[in-house]
């Protein structure tokens, strides 16, 4: 099995490039973002949870996203692997990812990282808000929420998988078919 992390801020292009790689891999592709909004949309009481921190652009708190990406894992039950797109974001989401995946006698592969610097992200989120329809787009106040919120909770766990030897960082810029070659470059040498 092959489990990767893509990794990345706000706008780094994480959900574009998980549909290629899932094109090219048939991996199981677990959003904690898409699955929230799906919830949203289904008027769950997860969604309502979910929705009070998301227009805000905060994290989710830990104990009910962990949860909840355990259950769609284990739903998925996936032979080939999955990719994990948004999750972790916190130091306590990747611990609980390693003891979770120990007990599927299976464990994270790499974690590709999308580099992106802010003013380019800015650039993208408010290009995205135009057709994205989510609230967290449309507001500059909220974007910048999130982007704060990356660089204190979430970078530490680039940190993490880096003292596991894990890391792949990749340039983030360019089009979309020059950033996925650079993104499955290690993936081809894994598949050998
Ligand atoms: P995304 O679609 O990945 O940009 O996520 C949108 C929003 O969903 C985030 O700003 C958070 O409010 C929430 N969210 C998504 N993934 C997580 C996570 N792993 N932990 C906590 N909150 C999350």
């Amino acid at each position: 099995m092959l489990n990767i992390v893509l990794f990345g801020p706000p706008g780094a292009g994480k959900g574009t490039q998980s549909e290629l790689l899932i094109a090219k891999y048939n991996f199981k592709h677990l959003s904690t973002g898409d699955i929230f909004r799906a919830n949203i949309k289904n008027e769950t009481e997860l969604g309502k949870l979910a929705k009070s921190y998301m227009d805000h652009g905060k994290l989710v708190p830990d104990e009910v996203t962990i949860q909840m990406l355990e259950a769609e894992v284990n739903k998925a039950n996936s032979t080939v692997g999955y990719i994990f797109d948004g999750f972790p974001r916190t130091k306590a989401q990747a611990h609980a990812l390693d003891a979770f995946l120990a007990t599927k006698n299976t464990s994270i592969t790499l974690m590709l990282a999308l580099e992106v610097q802010e003013p380019e992200l800015r650039t993208r989120l408010a290009e995205r808000a135009k057709t994205s329809g989510r609230p967290d787009d449309a507001e500059p106040s909220v974007i910048q929420k999130r982007i704060d919120v990356y660089n204190n909770e979430t970078m530490p766990v680039k940190a993490y998988y880096q003292t596991q030897n894990k890391y792949i960082g990749v340039d983030g810029i360019g089009t979309v078919d020059a950033v996925f070659n650079r993104l499955i470059e290690p993936l081809s040498k894994l598949e050998v």
